[in-house]
């Protein structure tokens, strides 16, 4: 498709070209021998008037010789060539640079995409996996004669659960495939940080509290210039995360401070840690470390951290971490201080 794309985009690039360049060469062409024909008149008339033009225009010397019709004719001859010439070798010339052009115009284009169709891919494949699931349930529990008000209302129980999870993967999905309305620069506004993580705190804490963990905050009094409502669902991401991959009665703690003209934020757990390998690749869609699949039954499609960095780029921030398995991660949210 790419490749089609190009070739037409080439085309088009060259039909442009070309009718300007034969549309030059033309009016050069008509004005050239029409100017020498007005040559070979005026000669012409020169020479079978010589009294006028002594008379009026004394200062111009008269033609020796009869002007040589062939001589005007080979001229507007050479004229034509030289601009088929130089028309074949701007054809040369901008088919390889439309075909470049084209390549470099699109490969962005094609890019996105890839990138969209990917997502498409890995979605579904999400979303297939627990629909298959509810539905095996359901058929299941349909076809169990014996199957009591109890069963039933497990069954429901359990469907919930997973239409739970769909509902938040369909709503992470929307979030991710519409990153402009994160973006929405008209809510960028100075507002102080440490009612935002406050905010974001009060909403795991149910979480932190199941688990006994305990949630510090310490956070200096800066502000920082950016949507509310995206920022309380970036520490909300990390904060949850930092919750889901502690074992219970850990600590995580929330600080800030400024330094070199930027504002860091720190979200600091003892949790299950990250490899170094699998750093690379966290923010990624759908990635999800292998061990924290199956350890303590943590659930989670892999798209937190990504809508987390999602937000801080349009935030004009950075978002990083560094984490040991085993020890604990902590990730750093980067700003740059309200001007
Ligand atoms: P999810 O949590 O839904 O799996 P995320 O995108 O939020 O998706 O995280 C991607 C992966 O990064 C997780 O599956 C987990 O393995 C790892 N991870 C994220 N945060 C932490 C953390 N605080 N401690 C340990 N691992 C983490």
């Amino acid at each position: 498709m790419f490749h089609s794309a190009r070739l037409k985009l080439t085309a088009w690039y060259l039909l442009i070209i070309m009718a300007i360049s034969f549309a030059f060469s033309l009016f050069i062409y008509f004005g050239s021998t029409r100017e020498f024909d007005r040559i070979l008149r005026v000669q012409r008339y020169r020479l079978n008037n010589p009294a006028r033009i002594r008379v009026f225009q004394s200062d111009i010397p008269l033609p020796i010789n009869p002007p040589d019709p062939d001589v005007i004719e080979e001229a507007k001859t050479r004229v034509f060539e030289g601009l088929l010439g130089v028309n074949i070798v701007i054809l040369i010339v901008s088919s390889v640079a439309g075909y470049f052009l084209a390549g470099r115009t699109l490969k962005p284009i094609a890019k996105m995409v890839d990138e969209q169709n990917r997502f498409i891919t890995d979605a579904s494949h999400e979303l297939r996996t627990p629909i298959t699931s509810l539905r095996a349930e359901m058929e299941v529990g349909l076809r169990d004669s014996t199957l009591t008000l109890q069963g039933a209302r497990d069954l429901l129980k359990s469907g919930l659960e997973e239409v739970k999870n769909l509902q938040e993967l369909s709503d992470s999905l929307l979030v991710l495939s519409q990153p402009e309305k994160q973006n929405g620069s008209s809510l960028f506004a100075a507002i102080p940080l440490s009612p935002i993580i406050s905010e974001a705190i009060k909403k795991v804490k149910p979480l932190a509290v199941k688990k006994h963990i305990k949630i510090h905050s310490n956070l200096q009094k800066v502000q920082v210039t950016a949507d509310k409502q995206s920022l309380v669902q970036l520490f909300i991401i990390l904060l949850d995360n930092a919750v889901k991959y502690s074992k219970a009665k850990k600590e995580i703690r929330v600080s800030s401070e400024k330094s070199d003209g930027r504002i860091l934020v720190y979200v600091r757990d003892q949790g299950v840690g990250i490899s170094k390998r699998d750093q690379e690749h966290i923010f990624d869609r759908f990635y999800r470390v292998d061990s924290s699949r199956s350890k303590d039954g943590v659930s989670g499609y892999g798209l937190g951290l990504s809508i987390a960095k999602n937000i801080v780029e349009t935030q004009h921030g950075k978002i990083s971490v560094k984490s040991e398995a085993g020890i604990g991660s902590t990730f750093t949210v980067e700003f740059p201080t309200v001007s």
